[in-house]
């Protein structure tokens, strides 16, 4: 089964994805990890993505598809896979779309995390004293929920007038809204 998560930064999409992933016997793959582990070991994808991860910028669709076709080619995904913040963009949704057409799959759900401006910017400055991404800092937040509305939210209707997308409200305790995404799943 493939399962995209989409929702703002902060929006819990990576918790949740580890939480379903491991109820399915599924892999996570985050291109925001894979991304910030290329960075920290200066590999050339890394040195690439570096200064527009920074900036919080998106990385270019040709990177991220290269990096998405790269993952589904790994045994490991050959099942189904929970792709965590990997489309952003409609181009990189239409070529999701390809390389899993290519190995005869398509997207079996949408789910989206619905999450308000004010708490995300609180999560990410709680992040930001937690973890210390160069990314969570103010300005650089800015222009990535900027980044999210204009790039990622028409994404939405994309997959809105295909497979559907699931709503979750993604306010509450971390196992509320596991709860959430178990019933959106049917499991
Ligand atoms: P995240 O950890 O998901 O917040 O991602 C951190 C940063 O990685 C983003 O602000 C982007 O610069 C980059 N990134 C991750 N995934 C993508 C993607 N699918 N398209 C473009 N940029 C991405």
């Amino acid at each position: 089964m493939d399962i995209l998560l989409l929702g703002p930064p902060g929006a819990g999409k990576g918790t949740q994805g580890a939480i379903v992933g491991k109820a399915l016997g599924l892999p996570k793959f985050a291109t925001g990890d894979l991304l910030r582990d290329a960075v920290k070991r200066g590999t050339p994808l890394g040195l690439e993505a570096r200064a527009e991860m920074e900036a919080g910028h998106l990385v270019g669709d040709d990177i991220i598809l290269g990096v998405v076709r790269e993952e589904l080619g790994k045994p490991e995904a050959s099942k189904g896979v929970i792709f965590d913040g990997v489309v952003r963009t409609i181009p990189q949704a239409e070529g999701l779309e390809r390389i899993l057409a290519e190995k005869q799959r398509k997207m079996d759900a949408v789910l989206f995390f619905d999450v308000s401006d004010e708490e995300i910017l609180a999560r990410l400055e709680r992040r930001r004293s937690i973890e210390g991404r160069a990314d969570d800092d103010p300005a650089a937040v800015a222009i990535r929920l900027r980044a999210y509305r204009e790039q990622t939210a028409p994404v939405l209707s994309w997959y809105e007038s295909r497979e559907g997308v699931r709503r979750i409200p993604a306010v509450g305790t971390i196992e509320e809204i596991a709860a959430r995404v178990r019933r959106a799943l049917g499991k």
